[in-house]
């Protein structure tokens, strides 16, 4: 079995702590791999390692224009490896190929395009009110960044949030998740490839409550950048104010998919459906509330039933299967007990309801859809993150509106509609970070993605993400020949 070590300063080293853990194969439920299970000693080298790339390494040295090009290698890098690293993340989250495979792909293009943004961070000269003064804004380097990423799209989350921080002119220390660390233990080695100094990207594996804890409390880390469950984002947020640290969370979701009857069905079926049983429903944007115009509800419920029907449970490997295996033992029966509370709470169930008995490795679950859902309902409100739909019936926009934002999170909204004024009001009445018309689960490495509410804080992609691995400096030059008349007051 395959053995991964950490990966600090340019090096794959062995846990300071000399333990491993297995990594499983959700399809199979057997370990393929094992996985550092590091301590704050590792933390403390990866931490040390980054502070000295941006202090005293030749990153520290490097113009904006040569990380830029490292950048553009590294994404070549990717494109070649697409391949042999989305295999490694399926068999790690046992998602669907497709969609792996689909992101890897992409990946490259948040290099490329932060990439090419790195030496374009131009600060300004600014025509201060003040005589004889010369004043400009420069933009620095935040400092050490501590990356925290959860399991489901493991490789993405680093694009999004590396490629921005690099940019930037920041080192950082990987804590991918306990599930899915091997796919970014072996794309640490590409960035070496590509050219990156001593110390500039750093991996540390192990658990949240040892190896994430200990990054989020380090002094010299100065900004965390987390994707994750809001409880864990609470904590950490909690935990970063103590050393004054900058933070930027991207949180789970409870997102309405709203459906109206003016609505191109065929679409919009299509649509509910992809926002809520793709990646088995593991995905912070899932659409896990149908909100339906009660005049169709009927005919749409009976629409997405059907479509629901024909999905393919298998091997996530496979091009044809749709659905593929809960990634964790935890996840898997906290979806099974959301199917009991909402049976439990009087929702009824139309479609699945179960586990998958016909499955191996025992952590399927069958896409599973409840109506007579009551927002008061905890299967209304409360993130499963599986393949578990709540359907919601409403009359008008005014109701859409009130059910849509009837929750705490803010992730994402979809609307479909054919009438152009009702989706711009729609889209201006939802409190959601993302608002999708007649299309769901779209992201571009140009357009900022993030939570309002309990979904989280600032946003990634798109060029404003940069800025959060910024800071500001404002400097001020006198150019006068004369002393102050009054040195005792403000100038
Ligand atoms: P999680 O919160 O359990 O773990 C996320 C990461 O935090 C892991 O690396 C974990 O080891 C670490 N961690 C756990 N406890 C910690 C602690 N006390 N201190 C520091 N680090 C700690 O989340 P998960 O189960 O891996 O992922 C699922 C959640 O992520 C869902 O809620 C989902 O909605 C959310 N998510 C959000 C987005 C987004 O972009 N908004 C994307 C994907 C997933």
């Amino acid at each position: 079995m395959k053995q991964y070590n950490h990966f600090i300063n340019n090096e794959y080293v062995a846990p300071a702590g000399g333990e491993w853990m297995d990594t499983i194969n959700p399809y199979t439920g057997e370990a393929w791999a094992q996985i550092p299970k590091g301590t704050d000693k590792d933390v403390d080298r990866a931490v040390a390692a980054a502070k000295a790339a941006m202090t005293t390494g030749p990153y520290a040295k490097m113009t904006p224009t040569e990380r830029g090009k490292m950048m553009l290698r590294l994404a070549d890098l990717v494109a070649a490896n697409a391949q042999r690293l989305a295999e490694i993340e399926v068999r790690d989250n046992g998602k669907l190929m497709s969609e792996m495979l689909g992101q890897l792909n992409y990946h490259p293009e948040w290099w490329r395009y932060f990439g090419g943004l790195a030496d374009k961070l131009e600060g300004g000269v600014v025509p201060i009110d003040k005589p004889e003064h010369f004043a400009y804004t420069t933009h620095e380097p935040v400092g050490v960044v501590g990356a925290l990423t959860a399991w489901n799209s493991p490789l993405m989350f680093i694009a999004w949030k590396c490629a921005p921080a690099i940019a930037a002119g920041c080192s950082v220390v990987v804590k991918p998740s306990e599930f899915t660390s091997a796919s970014t233990l072996e794309f640490a080695a590409l960035t070496k490839e590509a050219g990156f100094p001593d110390g500039v990207f750093n991996v540390v594996v192990g658990l949240g409550p040892t190896v994430g804890s200990a990054l989020v409390n380090h002094p010299d880390v100065a900004k965390i950048t987390f994707t994750g469950s809001d409880a864990t984002g609470a904590a950490i947020y909690a935990q970063a104010a103590r050393t004054m640290k900058r933070v930027t969370l991207e949180l789970g979701g409870k997102s309405p998919n709203i459906v109206f009857a003016d609505a191109d069905l065929d679409k919009a079926a299509a649509g509910v459906i992809s926002g809520i049983f793709a990646a088995t429903g593991q995905t912070c944007i899932a659409g896990s509330r149908l909100l339906v115009e009660n005049s169709i509800k009927e005919a749409f419920t009976k629409r997405i039933v059907a479509l629901g029907k024909s999905a393919k449970k298998g091997d996530p490997m496979l091009a044809d299967t749709n659905i593929g295996p809960v990634t964790t033992p935890a996840q898997y029966q906290k979806v099974l007990s959301y199917i009991d509370i909402a049976k439990g709470e009087g929702a009824r169930c139309i479609l699945g309801g179960q586990a998958a008995a016909d499955m191996p490795g025992g952590q399927f679950v069958e896409p599973t859809i409840f109506t007579d859902v009551t927002p008061d309902m905890r299967i209304a409100k409360e993130e499963v993150f599986g393949p578990v739909l709540s359907i919601i019936g409403f009359d008008g926009e005014e109701e859409a509106i009130r059910l849509g934002n009837d929750t705490i999170y803010g992730l994402a909204a979809g609307v479909w509609t054919e009438n152009i004024g009702r989706a711009v009001r729609m889209s201006k009445a939802l409190k959601a970070g993302t608002v999708w018309v007649n299309t769901y689960r779209a992201v571009s490495y140009m357009m900022p993605f993030g939570g309002m509410k309990h979904s989280g804080l600032g946003r990634e992609s798109g060029i404003d993400a940069v800025r959060h691995y910024l800071e500001t400096k404002s400097t001020w030059i006198s150019y006068s020949d004369k002393v102050p008349a009054n040195p005792f007051v403000m100038r």
